[in-house]
């Protein structure tokens, strides 16, 4: 397994910096993308807006120099914009989509010609349980998070024969920036309909994101796993 170089993006903060932290752990070589501060970890960490094609050519471009193509890649770079359907402009759509969905297809297109050529590479998406369930108020993103299962789903025929699997992690409520916004009374509510009653946390997230681009997973592809204490019954 060691060896490997993973690339993470928004892998300062949250979900993605557990799921570095992860990758790390396992032996990986470890590059983040960051739009904002740096990962408080010693990762290689390059500056990167996934709606911009341009930045993105240019991390992978630097992450590919310092630590060799990308083996293994994890599309976690993720926005929300809550509003009833009726309430929300149009820009919040679409930046939804370009930020959630956009981001993911960037970097997949962007890693994906060396993976080719190696004839082996793992892709993990991280979606959500919205993708699934549907989510009042996230009109936006459900429809980029649904998007990204389709997409993976189609990339994982495309790329089976090349030994390149691609996957979605459907993480439920997670205890991150993106959640602790959320009013407490809201917080006490939501844990309260997970069967397991509580949030996950960001490792909890990470450990299967870790699995998925393992060796024992190597016949796991197309698969969209869940973690999210229940709350989907494995939908
Ligand atoms: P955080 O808000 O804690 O972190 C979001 C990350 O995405 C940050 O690193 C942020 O960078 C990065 N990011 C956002 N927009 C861009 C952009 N345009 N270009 C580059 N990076 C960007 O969220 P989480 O850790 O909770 O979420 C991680 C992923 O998990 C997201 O895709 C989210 O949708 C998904 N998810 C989260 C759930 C939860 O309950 N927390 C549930 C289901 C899915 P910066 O620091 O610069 O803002």
């Amino acid at each position: 397994m060691s060896g490997r170089t993973a690339l993470v993006s928004g892998g300062n903060r949250g979900i993605g910096l557990a799921v570095a932290r992860a990758l790390h752990a396992g032996g990986d070589s470890v590059a983040v993308t960051c739009r904002s501060s740096p990962p408080p970890d010693d990762f290689l960490a390059v500056k990167c807006d996934v709606t911009s094609k341009q930045e993105v050519d240019d991390a992978v471009g630097q992450v590919e120099e310092a630590l060799g193509p990308v083996e293994v890649l994890v599309a976690n770079a993720g926005i929300t914009r809550d509003a009833l359907l009726v309430g929300m402009g149009e820009d919040d759509f679409l930046d939804v989509v370009d930020t959630n969905l956009m981001g993911a297809v960037r970097l997949v297109r962007r890693t994906l010609r060396g993976m080719v050529r190696r004839r082996h590479g793992r892709i993990v998406l991280i979606s959500s349980t919205s993708a699934l369930s549907g989510s009042s108020g996230q009109t936006n993103y459900a429809a980029a998070k649904a998007g990204m299962v389709g997409f993976a789903r189609s990339l994982a025929r495309e790329l089976g024969r090349r030994d390149i699997t691609v996957n979605v992690v459907a993480p439920g409520w997670i205890d991150t920036d993106m959640t602790a916004a959320l009013p407490e009374e809201l917080r006490k509510e939501a844990a309260g309909a997970v069967p397991l009653g509580r949030f996950g946390t960001p490792e909890d997230v990470a450990a299967t994101v870790r699995f998925l681009t393992s060796r024992e997973a190597g016949y796991i592809t197309g698969a969209v796993v869940p973690v999210d204490g229940g709350i989907g019954m494995g939908n």
